[in-house]
């Protein structure tokens, strides 16, 4: 139980929109303004309900593979990037692509393409299924392997045991990484080290706000959906550094109030792809049940921006837009 008597909130910064779903979900709402809808998009454009409903009713239609997308119409693709096989069943269906691909995943694709064009095997530490890990092995499949969990590197084959990089999805727990990788290099003593981190300053810079937030709270509420891999990573993060319980919700009509039940502090933030308004919401749920003390504990500032995709500034440059 906390100290503190007084309920209070302690609302994490950085929390919600990173630079990479900003420009994602800019770059979808644009393409509708500029070509009208609908346009189709790969996947869900960011690992948020709430934004993927609200750019349906803007006109966008979410698709699952490029095959559904009529002949000759426009297809953006999610934040999450693609392998060059989808890049390449596009093509073959004449698709006019815009590119959302986060330029910190487009990074990761880089240094994926840099080992394999060495020859090195490439352990690529990430959740099996997820779209991001998926577009990455399609960089360089037959040199990348999964490394989920620490209980699968067990299993893994390499050529030389001196010709072995690892990297990482952008999303994942830091915490939980480094451990990997040091039974990793337990395994490849010569292991090499992606050339910057992969994890990116997003993911990492909510993690150390709810680090420190945590200890001091009964219960966090991180506001983000199921699929979303950072979001859940700050529960799991909560949870290691001492909230006594931690939850994730899409909408603030989802919070319990048996969760309250004895709590005098709650920590709360959001996933990088949560629109702010999300935890307004959740801010008034909590007030009107006693917790309208709310303090911001700042871990860091943000000011990183993303250009849009270029393909897209050029049509928006000609059209006068
Ligand atoms: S979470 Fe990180 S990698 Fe993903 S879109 Fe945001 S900035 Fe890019």
């Amino acid at each position: 139980m906390s100290t503190a008597s007084k309920k209070q909130v302690l609302l994490a910064a950085p929390r919600g929109y990173c630079a990479g779903v900003d420009r994602a979900v800019v770059t979808v709402e644009k393409a509708i303004d500029l070509y009208g809808k609908p346009v189709y998009v790969r996947k869900q454009i960011v690992h948020n309900k709430y934004v993927v409903q609200s750019l349906e009713e803007r006109g966008a239609i979410f698709v699952d593979e490029t095959d559904e997308v009529p002949e000759g119409a426009i297809v953006v693709f999610s934040a999450h990037g693609v392998s060059p096989a989808v890049h390449q069943s596009a093509a073959e269906r004449n698709l006019k692509t815009i590119d959302a691909t986060c330029p910190l995943v487009t990074k990761v694709h880089n240094e994926a393409k840099r080992f394999a064009a060495d020859d090195y095997d490439i352990l690529l530490i990430g959740h099996k299924g997820h779209e991001e890990v998926d577009g990455t092995a399609g960089e360089a499949p037959k040199h990348i392997q999964l490394v989920d969990g620490i209980a699968s590197i067990k299993d893994i084959k390499v050529r030389d045991e001196n010709k072995v990089a690892w990297l990482s999805q952008t999303t994942l727990s830091v915490d939980e990484t480094l451990a990997t990788v040091a039974e990793l290099r337990k395994r490849f003593p010569n292991l090499i080290d992606p050339p910057s981190d992969d994890i990116c300053y997003a993911t990492q810079n909510r993690q150390v706000a709810i680090k420190e937030i945590a200890p001091k709270a009964d219960l966090v509420l991180i506001v983000g959906s199921k699929n979303s891999s950072n979001s859940v990573r700050l529960v799991e993060v909560s949870l290691e550094y001492g909230a006594k319980a931690a939850y994730l919700i899409d909408f603030a009509a989802e919070a319990k109030d048996e969760w309250l039940s004895g709590v005098t502090t709650v920590g709360v933030s959001s996933g990088a792809s949560v629109p702010e308004i999300l935890v307004k919401d959740l801010l008034e749920w909590l007030a009107k049940r006693g917790f309208g003390d709310v303090q911001v504990i700042t871990a860091t500032e943000e000011h990183l921006l993303f250009s849009l995709p270029v393909e897209l500034r050029k049509e928006l440059k000609a059209a006068g837009k």
